[in-house]
């Protein structure tokens, strides 16, 4: 059985009146509208896993849901795919209702929209601008080769199936596979939505805390922000200003350098049990900030997880200030003491975005960008609040 049943039309029996066949062996694999699809039991609303988006009503034991993961990863790999699972807003797009656009925001709307054709869209009946990231096109149609995609959002069915037609206008990429907020458990998500073994299965979301299970599955993309409203504080607004992220340096071709060397370190490994993206992820970004040795000054507990990322990417992590080993002084704090003695032994002087900034680029980052200053701690948007 393949996913392909599940997007059929509910089969002939399940369209019949439920009659328990009196069966009390069935595990109850595969269930539709509360009724077991095998022996016709009702087994109540939260059964099992939800996979209502490839089937209304339709969900699965968990042990259906492996047997169909093993199914599918196996299925996929003969045509040298894995999966592929996209966050909507922040990541492919920013989308904001048009009466939140500022008077700047409108004025060169109405100069230059014309000229966003294929980028900007305004949909009427939704009060919605929706503006596609740079690169998004390029970075679609060139995973489409190598993974099976999914788009996972928080949003509406609506407003996802929306977005899902700008991005993917033929039904090429997505087809069924778009799971909203409707669809899956509230207030985070999750793989066990996504039909594919974990070892096959990536990410891409520019907010971690979102994914409590899955953190190694995640490539962090940094947040896109076109319009004012709903942006970060560190937002660099491109609309009112008439710009935009980088199409070839921006978040979305950054991940596609991440995933296809993903790709390609999976299936050019020989031992099957070997093939495991999140091993690959980690190889690959163990050695971003090799070499580094970072003292933390006074931080307080607040760049745990940048502590742990800089771990992730091959730092160590000095509890002293030895002249000798440390190579960073990493704060938010101007700590006169701190400083003075990272100036007169020659260290870098770096604030903790540094560290975030190198994860989300998957490449060091020019030290002196980053200077020392007392910054937001809501920089770190979805990050921090894995705390
Ligand atoms: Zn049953």
């Amino acid at each position: 059985m393949t996913i392909a049943t599940y997007n059929s039309k509910p089969s002939a029996s399940s369209s019949l009146p439920h009659t328990p066949s009196g069966d009390d062996t069935c595990t109850h694999p595969r269930v539709i509208g509360e009724y077991c699809d095998g022996c016709g039991q009702h087994v109540g609303p939260d059964y099992g896993l939800d996979f209502g988006y490839l089937l209304k009503g339709l969900r699965l034991s968990p042990d259906e849901a492996a047997r169909l993961s093993e199914m599918e990863t196996r299925r996929l790999s003969k045509h040298k795919k894995l999966v592929l699972v996209l966050d909507i807003d922040h990541t492919l797009v920013h989308s904001v209702a048009s009466k939140y656009l500022n008077p700047e925001e409108k004025a060169f709307l109405l100069e230059n929209g014309g000229s966003l054709n294929d980028c900007l869209f305004t949909q009427q009946s939704m009060g919605l601008s929706v503006k596609l990231r740079p690169f998004a096109r390029t970075f679609l149609k060139e995973v489409s080769a190598m993974f099976e995609m999914y788009l996972y959002t928080r949003g509406e069915r609506r407003y996802s199936l929306h977005v899902a037609k700008l991005l993917d206008p033929e039904a090429t990429y997505f087809r069924d596979r778009v799971i909203s907020r409707e669809d899956g458990p509230a207030g985070f998500k999750t793989l066990d939505m996504v039909l594919g073994h974990r070892n096959s299965v990536l990410i891409v979301d520019d907010t971690e805390s979102v994914w409590p299970k899955d953190k190694e599955n995640l490539i962090l993309i940094e947040r896109y922000d076109y319009f004012a409203k709903k942006s970060s504080p560190t937002s660099h607004r491109y609309c009112e200003n008439g710009t935009d992220e980088s199409e070839l340096d921006g978040g979305l071709a950054k991940v596609l350098r991440v995933v296809k060397a993903v790709h390609e370190m999976y299936f050019e490994s020989i031992t099957v049990s070997r093939r495991n993206v999140i091993f690959m992820l980690g190889l690959l970004r163990s050695s971003i900030l090799e070499g580094c040795t970072l003292y933390y000054g006074n931080a307080d507990h607040k760049v745990n997880r940048v502590c742990l990322m800089a771990k992730e990417m091959g730092a160590k992590c000095s509890m002293e200030r030895n002249s000798s080993t440390v190579t960073h002084l990493v704060s938010f704090e101007d700590d006169a003491e701190d400083i003075t003695w990272a100036l007169q032994e020659k260290k870098f002087l770096v604030n903790p975005r540094w560290i975030a900034a190198a994860y989300c680029s998957w490449k060091r980052q020019p030290e002196e960008d980053f200077p020392i200053e007392k910054t937001l701690y809501n920089l770190f948007d979805g990050i921090e609040k894995c705390h």
